[in-house]
């Protein structure tokens, strides 16, 4: 194993959990970022992200972890640099490479024989572009290597250790062997490749995904008009081996940092380079228009919404994580509050009070004091402790007990025992009406 540590550049979702596991692997990491804010709490050993077993992951492999704000001291000891910025989407759609730029602009200063080694998800291209820019800048003896990452928020840890794969492009084969070595542990098939091809991998994985979403809520609207169950038809199309069960679970759409900005980007990508992704242009139409549809079944059985109180059950884009960039529950409870509804809210990441992304929304320490006096809730993030909500509670305490699940989450048996209203999403007919109490 290489005596000297390897250098990791953003401690984020990606870049935390990449260098805590590669710890756990045996390597030494030194974590770099620019957040000052960051790095004062994980150097007091506070984890600044939720990610479940993430904190004692990080206590476990402590001896082997530094933390720095400063390229300087990164580079003073590390020759392998993982870089992990955040690669937002622009106004443009592109992705917001300037991140990397600045990382980039950062290492080549300081010189050296290196090997960066990308885990940013960025547009094909970007490691010729790297590479250009470094000879520019007179730093040639630092190479470039492209490692995607595909691990999923709320199962980062399984995802790096257990992953289904691992990509690496590269223009040398000493540098994808030098990247393949630290993986040393990992029992997985390990795709070596070109940059380009490796860079594409990760957009086509993301954009795969994402349309099977959509294909499954288009599925789910057309039960809705046929009187068909989209749970047993994704259950009986999953069951074929060429489909698979994975990603067919109908609901209110996608969201979170990866999927819209990185569909967006792949079709932005097919658009610079000439060709029209247009199958891409549905998958994000759906997406976007399946978070209204929420707003269209409250319509339906509320009437009119002005003056109506809604409570979200759950905010963040999906469960057990605390990120929530593009969640669905954003757009919902700006399209709620547009309407006139009055909007409470509970999550159990977020605290009581007033929050940023959520003007207007009373956010509520318990779901019970969201639900108190709703004429409808919606369930946007299926946390477990939906599951085991005491909804005659939550019945007694809404001015109308109805429940829209968003994610086709709570049994809705069990919610007309409990006397709910119960709509989820392409449930067809079958769905009981509720037992009178
Ligand atoms: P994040 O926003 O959680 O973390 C990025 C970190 O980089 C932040 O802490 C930020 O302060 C730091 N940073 C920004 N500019 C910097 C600079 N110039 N120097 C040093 N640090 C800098 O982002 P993330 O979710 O970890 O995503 C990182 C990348 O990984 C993105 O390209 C994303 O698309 C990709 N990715 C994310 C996931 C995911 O589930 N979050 C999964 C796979 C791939």
């Amino acid at each position: 194993m290489d005596a000297a540590p390897l250098g990791v550049v953003g401690t984020g979702y990606v870049g935390l959990v990449s260098a805590v596991c590669f710890a756990h692997l045996g390597h030494g990491v030194v974590c770099m970022d620019i957040d000052e804010a960051k790095i004062a709490r994980l150097e007091r050993g506070e984890v600044p992200i939720y990610e479940p077993g993430l904190e004692k992951l990080v206590a476990d492999n402590a001896a082997r972890l530094s933390f720095t704000t400063s390229y300087d001291v990164l580079l003073e000891s590390c020759r392998i640099l993982f870089i992990a910025v955040d690669t937002p989407p622009s106004p443009s759609g592109d992705a917001d490479l300037s991140r990397v730029q600045h990382a980039v602009r950062e290492i080549a200063a300081r010189g050296g024989e290196r090997l960066l080694v990308m885990k940013s998800t960025v547009p094909v291209g970007t490691g010729e572009t790297v590479t250009a820019d470094l000879e520019a800048l007179g730093a040639a003896g630092i190479t470039y290597t492209s490692n995607p990452e595909f691990l999923r928020e709320g199962a980062a840890i399984q995802d790096f250790l257990e992953p289904d794969r691992i990509v690496i492009g590269s223009f040398r084969e000493e540098d994808g062997a030098a990247v393949e070595a630290l993986y040393r542990g990992i029992d997985t098939d390990v795709v070596r490749t070109s940059v380009p091809t490796a860079e594409m991998v990760k957009y086509a994985s993301n954009a795969f995904l994402a349309t099977k979403i959509s294909f499954i809520n288009e599925i789910a609207n057309v039960c809705e008009q046929v009187g068909a169950d989209v749970k047993t038809v994704a259950y009986g199309m999953g069951l074929d081996h060429r489909i698979g069960p994975h990603f067919l679970q109908a609901g209110i759409g996608y969201g979170g940092s990866c999927f819209p900005k990185d569909v967006q980007a792949l079709k932005q990508l097919a658009g610079n380079s000439g060709y029209h992704f247009q199958l891409l242009n549905a998958v994000i139409e759906v997406n976007a228009l399946q978070k209204r549809r929420v707003v269209g079944k409250l319509k339906d059985r509320l009437g009119s919404l002005r003056g109506a109180t809604v409570a979200l059950l759950g905010l963040t884009f999906k469960p057990h994580t605390d990120d929530l960039r593009e969640a669905a529950s954003i757009v919902l409870a700006g399209r709620l509050i547009h309407e006139g509804v009055t909007v409470k809210a509970y999550d159990p990441m977020l605290d009581a009070g007033d929050h940023p992304l959520f003007p207007g929304v009373e956010i509520c320490a318990e779901p019970l004091e969201a639900l108190a006096g709703a004429d409808a809730a919606v369930l946007v993030t299926e946390w477990p402790e939906f599951a085991r909500l005491d909804w005659a509670a939550a019945v007694a305490a809404m001015a109308r007990p109805l429940l829209i699940d968003g994610r086709n989450f709570v049994d809705p048996a069990a919610a007309a025992r409990a006397g709910l209203e119960y709509e989820g999403i392409g449930l067809g007919d079958d769905v009981p009406a509720p037992v009178a109490g």
